[in-house]
């Protein structure tokens, strides 16, 4: 952008621009920086003179634009402080002083200590002139549309995790809307640009397969407007792919809709049309329940304004409209910066408003007077700030991001699976911590190994990531193999022994086609696990000495197969094959995902299965699915559990009529473990949903006979 044209554009919204400052501002700048360059190659001052044209989209003052263009020249060394406050006066010296140590604050990979320090010296920059964090927004969002430039991914990574953790959050606390969600989609593409990706291609998908449904739509909304004599701007427009993602992710909702990826907007004059015009929708137009929002009357603590609602809108699609006037539209656009613009008509009332919505940095900083340690200090701001992901560092500077919640075992599978498997301790920030631990934003782990160990069982009721808990899980059904394997191999020695035999592995494992498994071991396994019986395999062992009646009562695994009425599930394309998953069962009311096979159609698993780990790398196979709330009712669905009942008269009976008792009907048992004392079984039931089966396993829980009952999905 030339020198003119900049001053051009701040004379448009402010006729009393200080233009001489503007020039003066941009030709020290162009002169001090210079040679140097960016590293996209163009000269490195084209990078202050974008920052003050984004300054200027946001109307800012022309203090502001002269620290726009000024904001690097100390950071870089080409200008003091001294200067500028000699050339330039002190308010644009303290201003560019500001920006100056917000640009020193870093998403730290280095001890708590300096963390909170910097976190410190930034919000005091920040509570001092809220222009500060604008120039700082500007320039943050200039970088990021220039990431892609920077050669080293470390440092892009870093960058960008540090916008999505410090950056975005602030320009939402703002309430500069615009910015917070491109901020977030440039961080969005460079961590997690598979997810990105494949959602583009999906929304991309939706708008070419729907070219004239937002043009109707709008058409009608207009139409049914203006009928009730209205006039209203109505605008419909396509969120930002991470706000999509977002969505998914914190509210578990499937997009299945374009309807879904756009939000549309009117504009009418003043508020009390804003309400007039609501009248009309909810009249025209079904309401869906709860979804109502009057941001008008309580305004969010940013300041946004606006009415929310969701309606059956046209053509029978779900939509969601926002209902605001003009100088609100500009308020949730571009936040605090939109106060700019009105500052000369609205005078000192802005004072105050601006004082309470700012009052929130005061309290931070207050929080910071009286903290007790800089992890106090921490844990009140960053919590706030973050929903619902944790950024860490491995010793060497690698960024890990790891859900809300996740362990340091979560963080050394992240790390390899061979260091989860073998990992015995941490530190963190260099202090040993437990395996157990919690992690932090910003949180430095080292893990401790040792070879020879192997996963902890216990570790399974702390993990949070999915891989994880598959790898204990493994590990898990590994142990009880082997433990089978050996209960299976006493259990057959002593049977032997009643016939007066032995048996040899070398028998045993002669049979095993017979009995259709592998090995001798597999065999064991079987009997430990009471899938086949001590008889049936001394049977064929020694024919001449077992006889082949009284074969003990076995109840075969038989699973009903997909009921004959079509799944009430949505978002499957009409003709598709679908089951439910063997693994996890899904019930109505739990998340689901269907993945599809080739040649086989969906299968339909819950969505924290782990069968879906198999399918991780390949999300394009994926579907969100919801079940069909209205076409559930009548249906039956099939419900696992696992039920060890005392061994002794009635219990089995116990157990069938607490069932009965429930309204679940009993359509497959099998009997997996015998003990004198226990036995164990699998019993499935046939359920509306899964609050039929909650239902149903909490009151087993109360049978005296029924010693232990669970729910199975493996
Ligand atoms: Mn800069």
């Amino acid at each position: 952008m030339r020198q003119y044209e900049l001053v051009e554009r701040v004379k448009a919204y402010d006729p009393n621009a200080d233009e001489t400052g503007l020039n003066r501002a941009y030709v020290f700048s162009m002169v001090r920086h210079g040679a140097q360059t960016r590293a996209s190659g163009d000269p490195y001052f084209s990078h202050p003179v974008e920052v003050a044209g984004i300054s200027t989209e946001l109307k800012l003052d022309s203090a502001s634009i002269i620290t726009a263009l000024l904001h690097d020249t100390v950071e870089d060394g080409v200008a003091t402080e001294k200067e500028i406050r000699s050339l330039f006066g002190k308010e644009i010296a303290r201003l560019v002083d500001g920006v100056t140590k917000l640009s020193k604050v870093e998403l730290p990979s280095d001890p708590t200590r300096r963390q909170s320090e910097n976190f410190r010296k930034f919000l005091l920059a920040m509570s001092d002139d809220i222009r500060v964090l604008l120039i700082k927004l500007a320039d943050r969002l200039h970088n990021m549309r220039t990431l892609h430039f920077i050669r080293e991914p470390e440092r892009r990574r870093r960058i960008a995790a540090e916008t999505m953790e410090i950056y975005a959050p602030l320009a939402e606390r703002i309430g500069m809307q615009t910015f917070r969600d491109e901020l977030e989609d440039h961080a969005f593409a460079e961590l997690n640009p598979e997810a990105r990706d494949s959602l583009e291609k999906r929304v991309a998908f939706l708008r070419e397969s729907n070219t004239d449904l937002i043009d109707r739509i709008l058409a009608e909304l207009r139409a049914t407007i203006e009928q009730a004599g209205i006039t209203a701007d109505v605008g419909g427009r396509e969120k930002r792919l991470y706000s999509i993602w977002r969505k998914m992710e914190t509210k578990h909702v499937p997009f299945e809709d374009i309807s879904d990826i756009v939000a549309f907007r009117l504009i009418v004059s003043d508020v009390e049309t804003c309400y007039r015009a609501l009248g009309v929708i909810h009249t025209a137009y079904r309401m869906i329940p709860n979804r109502f929002k009057d941001y008008i009357s309580t305004p969010k603590p940013n300041g946004y304004q606006s009415l929310h609602t969701t309606v059956i809108g046209p053509e029978q699609r779900r939509i969601e409209i926002q209902i605001r006037t003009p100088e609100m539209h500009e308020v949730g656009e571009i936040g605090v910066a939109a106060h700019w613009v009105y500052k000369q008509q609205s005078g000192d009332r802005l004072k105050s408003r601006e004082g309470r919505q700012y009052r929130w940095i005061r309290e931070l900083l207050e929080i910071l007077e009286h903290a007790s340690g800089p992890e106090e200090f921490i844990e009140h701001t960053k919590l706030e700030m973050f929903r619902d992901q944790v950024f860490c560092f491995s010793p060497k500077g690698d960024l890990i991001t790891l859900p809300r919640g996740a362990s340091v075992v979560d963080f050394a599978y992240a790390v390899h699976s061979d260091i989860g498997d073998t990992c015995v301790g941490a530190k963190i920030n260099g202090r040993h911590a437990p395996l157990r631990t919690v992690l932090n934003n910003g949180d430095q782990v080292e893990i401790l190994c040792s070879q020879g160990q192997s996963p902890d069982p216990q570790w399974e009721n702390f993990v949070v990531t999915g891989k994880a808990r598959a790898r204990i899980r493994r590990f898990i059904r590994l142990q009880e193999n082997s433990e089978y394997e050996r209960l299976g191999r006493s259990m057959l020695d002593n049977a032997a022994q009643a016939i007066g035999q032995t048996v040899t592995d070398r028998a045993v494992a002669a049979i095993s086609p017979k009995v259709q498994v592998r090995n001798a071991d597999q065999v064991y396994v079987c009997i430990g696990r009471g899938e086949l019986s001590c008889k049936a395999v001394l049977r064929l062992m020694f024919p001449e000495l077992v006889s082949d009646q009284d074969t003990p009562i076995e109840v075969e695994p038989r699973r009903t197969t997909d009921g004959a009425g079509p799944i009430p599930i949505r978002g499957l394309t009409p003709g598709m094959a679908v089951h439910l998953a063997d693994c996890c069962n899904p019930l109505p009311g739990e998340r689901i995902v269907g993945v599809l096979i080739e040649g086989k159609g969906v299968t339909v698993h819950t969505i924290d299965c782990e069968t879906l780990e198999q399918f991780a790398d390949a999300p394009e196979r994926w579907l969100d699915l919801s079940w069909d709330r209205e076409q559930t009712g009548e249906s039956l669905f099939t419900g696992r559990i696992n039920a060890t009942l005392r061994h002794q008269p009635g219990s089995l009976n116990a157990l069938t009529m607490a069932v009965a008792r429930s309204h679940g009907n009993i359509s497959n048992l099998k009997i997996t473990y015998r003990s004198p004392d226990f036995f164990e079984m699998v019993v499935d039931v046939e359920v509306r949903d899964v609050r039929h089966l909650t239902n149903i396993v909490q009151t087993l829980r109360t049978e005296p006979a029924v010693f232990q009952v669970d729910r199975v999905q493996s």
